[in-house]
């Protein structure tokens, strides 16, 4: 195994197993024929060895997949996959009424670089670094011997989750089977995932639970789903009894796919209506009262720490001319799925837009991603979805 070497004392973070080597703490004693992708030991200053995980070029330069010096061969992945299915399985995301889950959440489940979502039998993985992708074909095969699992499709897109730099060129293709059919269910509601041309899996599983929660506040209210995409929160709160639903998107295509879902669960049902358009747009040339439950669920605003401040200040924005509209009596549902931006932060930001908009508001939850996205204690990192419902008076 190819060996890279610590700086002294760059080891105090991996002692308390975080997964990342930055390329930072690595002396330049680099050895020959390096390549991305590679299998590496990483050990200290004084030839302690820490682990071995996944090298690639970029500031994580070694992505640990254990802190031990183990083969990571098909009997190391087996062994993570039937541990991460095994923990959903006492989650209950398999039944008979939800096909629907996360099973590998990147480092919460001690696979740093690897996504992999269920929708019935077909798993989507995604390879966010070099080395997992060369890994895919293994990972592929143990997801289809996963006992009880019943995966029989293996799809893999990542072409636009690598590292472009990294000339690896993915196609994104099926591993193994074939497309059988591509509706899933989510707490007894069908959509329709689009994993061939769709946002990164094809569904945010991970709003699951919060959707469930909007559903519980719909009953007779004027709902708004702002940056619906597959129009999730839109069907809960059909599902819910809302009188009516407006959900909102830029993209036409994401508008198509919210509808398809609305039909497959409600057809002929008059109380949606959808608007491809700017979230912001929109907000302005509604009446004030229109509406008296509305979700904020925007793409990232910051994807790095350099958008940081122009994140917090498009949140504000966004809370704020939401605010505004709101009739007496309201609940607004906001997120923020940006991993730079705290917990912290988003509140101050939310905190700024009612301050400014002058409102009584109060918090009633305080929302984050579900179980099946679950947070490695020792990568803290890992938490990236905040959301507050709050009250508007
Ligand atoms: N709430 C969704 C996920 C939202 S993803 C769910 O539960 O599945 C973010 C969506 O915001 C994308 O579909 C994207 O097309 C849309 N979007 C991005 N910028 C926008 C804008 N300025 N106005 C309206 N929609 C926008």
């Amino acid at each position: 195994m190819k060996i890279l070497r610590l700086k002294k004392g760059k080891e105090e973070s991996l002692d308390r197993y975080h997964p990342w080597v930055f390329s930072g703490a690595l002396t330049d004693l680099l050895p020959e024929n390096l390549e991305e992708g590679d299998i590496v030991g990483v050990e200290t200053s004084t030839g302690r060895f820490i682990g071995v995980g996944h090298f690639q070029i970029g500031s994580i330069a070694v992505r640990i997949l254990d802190f031990s010096n183990r083969e990571i061969d098909e009997k190391f992945f087996a062994e993570r996959l039937n541990k991460a299915f095994r923990m959903r399985k006492t989650l209950g995301l398999q039944r008979p009424d939800n096909n629907a889950y996360r099973l590998i959440h990147g480092e919460g489940d001690f696979l740093p670089g690897l996504v992999v979502d269920v929708y019935g039998s077909t798993a989507v993985i995604q390879a966010h670094s070099p080395g997992m992708h060369y890994c895919r074909e293994t990972i592929a095969r143990e997801l289809t011997c996963l006992e009880g699992a019943g995966i029989t499709n293996v799809y893999y897109k990542s072409e636009t989750t690598l590292p472009y730099k990294a000339r690896l060129d993915p196609q994104n293709d099926y591993l193994i089977g074939a497309f059988s059919g591509n509706e899933a269910l989510e707490n007894g509601l069908k959509f329709n995932i689009d994993w061939l041309k769709g946002q990164k899996t094809g569904f945010f599983v991970d709003q699951r639970d919060n959707r469930s929660l909007l559903e519980h506040y719909s009953k007779g209210r004027k709902v708004l789903n702002m940056f619906c995409y597959t129009g999730g929160f839109s069907v809960y709160a059909m599902r819910g009894d809302a009188e009516l639903v407006h959900s909102v998107d830029s993209s036409e295509k994401a508008i198509t796919l919210t509808d398809a879902n609305i039909r497959l669960n409600f057809p002929d049902d008059g109380r949606h209506k959808s608007f491809a358009e700017d979230a912001f747009k929109y907000l302005d040339r509604i009446e004030p009262g229109t509406y008296d439950l509305v979700i904020l669920d925007p793409p990232a605003f910051a994807k790095h720490r350099s958008a940081l401040r122009n994140a917090l200040r498009g949140y504000q924005k966004l809370n704020f001319k939401a605010m505004e509209k709101l009739a007496p009596g309201s609940i607004l549902f906001t997120f923020s799925c940006s991993q730079a931006v705290s917990r912290e932060q988003f509140r101050l930001a939310v905190f700024s837009a009612a301050a400014q908009c002058g409102r009584k508001i109060r918090i009633l939850h305080q929302l984050t991603q579900p179980a099946d996205h679950p947070v490695n204690i020792y990568h803290p990192e890992g938490e990236y979805l905040k959301g507050l419902v709050l009250y508007v008076e």
